[in-house]
């Protein structure tokens, strides 16, 4: 899942970025809100955390300006001080939901996972298909009860799939939510970690969980 982060104090956005690249989030990061803005309308976010106070455009004229460009995708603003005005204000701007400062990044994770729930049509809390189950909360993997490790960016894949289950993803798709902005390398990189998927979910037990949609891309269903 990729994410977008807005925020101009580079110590906390740099510490955003490792944290959640930690939790196999893909994550870009812009400083301001001018470059905020162009990022949101170049590349399909999962999920946009925006502080409010930002060189260039502030954040709730962005959250609003990102909305009339019609990006639906959930927003959570970081409001500086716990005033009830601010966050009134960004729920009115089409935010989802806000977060005072300074807040526990165990929080900031659980609070993503919520609205990544939200934007789906159905809201389990852990993802599955057939006997796998993938827990985003504990990043645990199950094919029945045995216990599969991924890399964090196996994890992110199986992830997407799962979430949009039934739908065919090309690699485009996919490279779009599972790397981030730096990545420039070749599409092909996803037949490479459908493969590495494949060696851990599916060939020791003999299922066939991922399939391979000639000429269009990858489903799960
Ligand atoms: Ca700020």
């Amino acid at each position: 899942m990729r994410i977008l982060v807005v925020e101009d104090e580079v110590r906390l956005a740099d510490a955003l970025r490792r944290g959640l690249q930690a939790e196999g989030f893909a994550v870009d990061v812009a400083n301001d809100g001018t470059t905020g803005l162009k990022l949101a309308k170049e590349s399909p976010y999962d999920v946009i955390i925006l502080d409010i106070m930002l060189p260039g455009i502030n954040g709730f004229k962005l959250c609003a300006l990102i909305r009339e460009a019609e990006i639906w995708c959930p927003i959570m603003m970081l409001t500086a001080k716990d005033g009830e005005l601010d966050e009134a204000e960004a729920l009115d701007t089409g935010a989802d939901d806000f977060l005072t400062k300074p807040f526990s990044f165990t929080v900031l994770l659980a609070r993503i996972r919520a609205l990544l729930r939200r934007s789906g049509t159905s809201r389990p809390t852990q993802l599955t298909v057939g006997d796998l189950t993938l827990d985003p909360a504990s990043h645990g993997v199950f094919r029945g009860s045995t216990s599969i490790e991924l890399t964090s960016r196996e994890f992110s894949l199986l992830e997407l799939l799962l979430r949009r289950k039934g739908e065919v993803l090309t690699k485009a798709d996919i490279i779009e939510h599972v790397w981030d902005y730096d990545f420039e390398g070749d599409s092909n990189i996803v037949e490479v970690y459908v493969g590495y998927l494949r060696k851990k979910i599916d060939q020791p037990f003999g299922t066939k969980t991922i399939r391979t949609i000639r000429g269009a891309g990858y489903v799960i269903s």
